[in-house]
C-alpha cells in the first residue's frame, strides 16, 4: 500500500460546563460531544524523499509544523518509524477555527491513517494517549459518536448514541479566540452551569426533547455579550422551529438541532440567503463502526 485516503469528522458539542481552572491554567470540563457527518478527506502518500510535505485546498491554512496533520505525522515517527517521506493533502469542508475541532480531526484521521499505511497496529486507547499530547480533544476525535470527555478534554467514556436528528451548522464570519474566551469566563457561586447529568439520562432515555430542553454551553456567557450576532443566529434558528440552538465549543459556529427534515431544510435556505454566516452547513449525527474508527 502507497497512499491511504481517511476523512476527519467534525464534532459539536451537546453541552458544555467548565468547572473549575486548574493550577496549570488549564480547565477541567465535562462536555457531552457528538460527530457529524462533515469531514475533511486527507489523501496520505509515501514517497522517496526524507521529509514530510502538508498542502491543503485552503491557501491561509499553515502548512509546516504549525499544522495538526503535521504534528500527527511527526509524532507518529518518534513511535513508529516511518523511514520514507509522506505527501499529505488536506481538502478541508470543515469551517476553521469555528469550535468544530476541525485541525483536532484531521491530526486524529491522519494517526489513524497511518496507523493503517505502515500497519502499525497501534491499538485506539494508544492512537488516543499519542494524540492528546497534540491537542486536548485529539483523543475524543480518535474515538467519535457520542461520548463524555471529562479532565481537560481527555477522560473519555463512550454514550448511548444521540437520538436521530437534522443538525444546522452555520458559523458567522467573525473570529474569535479561544483563549480569550476561558480567561473571560467567570466561575464563582453565582455561574450557572448546565445539567449534564440529565442530558446523560436524557440519552438513556433516547429523549430528543428532553435532551435539547437541557442542552447549554457555559462559554456562551462570554461570547454572546461581544458578540450579538451569536445571540441573533441562536433566536432565528428557534424562529425557524428548531428544538435548540447552541454555540459548539469556544464558537462561533451555532448549530441548530431539528426533529424534522423540511423545518430543518427551511432554515438552512434561510441562513444560506440571509448573510448570517458564509458557512451553513445541514447535516446530521456520524457514528463510526468499529471497522472505521
Ligand atoms: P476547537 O474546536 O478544537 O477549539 P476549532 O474548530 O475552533 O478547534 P480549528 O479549525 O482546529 O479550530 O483551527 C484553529 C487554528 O488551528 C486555525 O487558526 C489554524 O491556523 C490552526 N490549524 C492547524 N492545523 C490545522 C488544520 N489541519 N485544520 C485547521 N486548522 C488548523
Amino acid at each position: 500500500m502507497n497512499s491511504i485516503t481517511v476523512k476527519a469528522y467534525a464534532k459539536i458539542n451537546l453541552g458544555l460546563d467548565v468547572l473549575r481552572k486548574r493550577p496549570d491554567g488549564y480547565h477541567d470540563v465535562s462536555m457531552i460531544m457528538q460527530t457529524v457527518n462533515l469531514y475533511d478527506t486527507i489523501n496520505i502518500k509515501k514517497t522517496k524523499f526524507q521529509s514530510i510535505t502538508v498542502g491543503t485546498n485552503l491557501y491561509y491554512l499553515p502548512t509546516d509544523r504549525r499544522n495538526l496533520a503535521y504534528k500527527a505525522a511527526l509524532l507518529f515517527d518518534e513511535i513508529h518509524p516511518i523511514r520514507s517521506g509522506l505527501n499529505i493533502f488536506i481538502n478541508k469542508r470543515i469551517p476553521v477555527a469555528a469550535g468544530l475541532a476541525g485541525g483536532s480531526a484531521d491530526a486524529a484521521a491522519v494517526l489513524k491513517g497511518l496507523n493503517r499505511l505502515f500497519q502499525a497496529d497501534l491499538s485506539l486507547d494508544e492512537l488516543m494517549k499519542l494524540g492528546v499530547k497534540i491537542g486536548a480533544d485529539v483523543p475524543y476525535c480518535l474515538l467519535m459518536g457520542t461520548a463524555l470527555s471529562e479532565g481537560i478534554g481527555e477522560i473519555l467514556k463512550p454514550l448511548d448514541p444521540m437520538p436521530d436528528c437534522y443538525i444546522l451548522l452555520v458559523k458567522p464570519e467573525i473570529s474569535v479566540s479561544t483563549k480569550h474566551v476561558y480567561e473571560n469566563l467567570k466561575l464563582d457561586n453565582n455561574t450557572r452551569h448546565p445539567d449534564i447529568p440529565a442530558m446523560l439520562n436524557a440519552l438513556k432515555e433516547n429523549d430528543i426533547y428532553r435532551l435539547t430542553s437541557l442542552m447549554e454551553n457555559i462559554l456562551e456567557s462570554v461570547t454572546i455579550k461581544e458578540y450579538a450576532v451569536i445571540g441573533d443566529i441562536k433566536e432565528n434558528m428557534m424562529d425557524k422551529k428548531a428544538l435548540t440552538a447552541l454555540m459548539s465549543g469556544s464558537g462561533p459556529t451555532v448549530f441548530g438541532i431539528f426533529d424534522d427534515q423540511n423545518k430543518a431544510e427551511n432554515a438552512y435556505r434561510y441562513f444560506k440567503s440571509s448573510g448570517y454566516g458564509k458557512q451553513v452547513v445541514l447535516t446530521k449525527p456520524y457514528f463510526p463502526n468499529s471497522a472505521n474508527r
